[in-house]
């Protein structure tokens, strides 16, 4: 026999989703814990509560594990960044200009895509063998809560298979948010999963939305020969949480690049005729102000939005929030002590890294472990030549909050290794708290900034200063040293080398 326990503040819910299933304890379970879904927050849970020693099951309702992430997401994104970027650098000049001469330069999409696919084969096979190390038994099926202690896996040959299980961790993710009147076929008006997957490059590419994804799947077809105009509703690029001087300098980059931008603009209708689509604009302010924009794909990407279908919530009593999320405590308990939630259908950055962190704590946690995520810790990145990288405060965020701050920053002009590259665009830029030192925020843009993020995110998750960050010895020549440079900027005033 087991005991949940509960925060006081669920307690309320318990009443209604737990206490009226009458089953708050249970004898006999098959499983310690069944994780529901295998994207980065599922897989990487059940991994850690295998290790643990809990007997783990993981129900996956796709053919494939790994989620959004790996089948959709990040990784066969980041394999036409990667290849999209080499073919740009030899198509554009660059390469030559660095004395590599390449003449008659072709683009083989089918085998760029194909490349991407493997990749993607290969890391979703990936966690299928972990998961036979670890122990783990997967189900193939839609993983349907049905008891407070059960979950119940409708298969895809119409069978189901029942669980009985000490713990639940609900892992289902998300799925791309619908733009209202504009539908979807994946061919010619697509979302994200469609702009991983075109047969041919469009001439034009028409992007709802300028955020993280928007801007790297529509650098991908800019960069192999597409015409793309991205619409914002909002005044700057980027997304959430990106630094205000960031986004511009961002912005300027990608135009010079060709990508081209209409901010402040909202998109009012789409209408497919003669093989083209007709993208109704107006200006976000003033609706008379009105344009029509032709492309030959339309690539919709205002989002996504928590996946909980069909996963016996409401029969749980697990209420979700106004965003469609699953609302959890801060040990990640949902209403239900023994249902837990995590990554993409939780509040949060919808990112995977956060996802996955969440679920190993969330794991600990059930197993007595402390359960601890600081989310101003969790960088961001977007994956864009220049890179973007960014973890904690922007300063306008900080302004908003009345904190005193000052900026160390450091271009990547005046860097030797960024230099030496021939790859110089952008900076790094560090606030830190006037009175104490203590680092508030990294804002990096430079082709590493993916990378170099990660060592601003240790030093902001230890709480250094930014002469902390100075003081340690960089090797050289790195970009990494442009990050040494901004926290000295930042502590003493000035760089060394700049
Ligand atoms: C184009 C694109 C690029 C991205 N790039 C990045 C990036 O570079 N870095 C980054 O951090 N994030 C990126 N993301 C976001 C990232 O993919 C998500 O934040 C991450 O996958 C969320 O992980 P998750 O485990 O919460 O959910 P998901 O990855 O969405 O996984 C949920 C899984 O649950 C399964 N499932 C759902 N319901 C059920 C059910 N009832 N029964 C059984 N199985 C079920 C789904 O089939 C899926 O496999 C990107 C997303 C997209 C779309």
């Amino acid at each position: 026999m087991y005991i949940v326990e509960c925060d006081l503040k669920f307690c309320k819910g318990i009443i209604r989703g737990v206490l009226s299933k009458g089953r708050l304890y249970s004898s006999s379970a098959d499983a310690d814990i069944v994780v529901i879904g295998s994207g980065p927050g599922g897989y990487v849970a059940a991994i850690k509560a295998a290790q643990l020693g809990m007997k783990t099951v993981c129900i996956e309702k796709n053919a494939t594990l790994g989620g959004t992430c790996l089948n959709v997401g990040c990784i066969p994104s980041k394999a036409l960044l990667n290849n999209s970027h080499f073919y740009h650098m030899a198509h554009s000049g660059d390469l030559s200009e660095r004395g590599i001469e390449t003449e008659g330069v072709r683009l083989n999409l089918e085998k760029i895509m194909s490349q991407k696919t493997k990749a993607v084969s290969a890391l979703t096979g990936g966690i299928a063998q972990l998961f036979k190390k670890n122990k783990i038994t997967l189900i193939s099926g839609h993983g349907k809560i049905t008891g407070v202690n059960q979950v119940t896996a409708l298969k895809p040959d119409g069978s189901s298979e029942v669980v009985n299980t000490k713990n639940i961790l609900i892992a289902t993710g998300s799925e791309v948010t619908p733009f209202p009147g504009i539908e979807i076929d994946e061919e010619q008006i697509v979302s994200s999963t469609g702009a991983l997957s075109l047969k041919e490059v469009p001439k034009r590419l028409v992007v709802i939305g300028a955020g993280v994804i928007g801007l790297e799947l529509g650098s991908v077809w800019s960069r192999l020969g597409a015409e793309v105009t991205a619409v914002e509703f909002l005044p700057t690029i980027g997304g959430v949480g990106i630094d205000g001087e960031v986004a511009k300098s961002f912005q300027k980059i990608l135009t010079k690049q060709g990508l081209q931008f209409k901010l402040s603009t909202k998109v009012t209708g789409a209408e497919k005729s003669g093989g083209i689509i007709k993208v109704s604009i107006e200006d976000a302010k003033d609706p008379n102000k009105k344009e029509t924009l032709e492309s030959e794909v339309l690539l919709v990407c205002v989002g996504r939005r928590p996946y909980t279908d069909n996963l016996g919530l409401e029969e749980m009593g697990i209420e979700k929030d106004q965003k469609g999320r699953i609302p959890v405590n801060s040990v990640f308990q949902t209403v239900v002590p023994n249902i837990y939630a995590i990554g993409d259908c939780i509040h949060g950055p919808m990112l995977a890294h956060k996802a996955e962190d969440e679920g190993i704590i969330c794991v600990e946690g059930i197993n007595g472990g402390p359960v601890h995520i600081d989310y101003n810790c969790v960088p961001s990145v977007i994956y864009t030549h220049p890179e973007v990288g960014w973890v904690g405060k922007s300063e306008e965020q900080l302004k908003s909050e009345g904190v005193d701050y000052k900026i160390g920053k450091f271009p990547f002009m005046a860097n030797s290794r960024a230099k030496t590259n021939n790859d110089t665009d952008g900076f790094v830029k560090v606030l830190a708290d006037k009175a104490t030192d203590r680092i508030l925020g990294t804002h990096i843009i430079g082709s590493t900034a993916g990378e170099l993020i990660n060592e601003a995110v240790l030093a902001q998750e230890y709480g250094a200063s930014s002469e902390d960050v100075a003081r340690v010895c960089h090797a050289h020549p790195t970009c990494a040293e442009a990050l040494r440079e901004a926290n000295l900027a930042s502590y003493f005033g000035k760089p060394i080398n700049f």
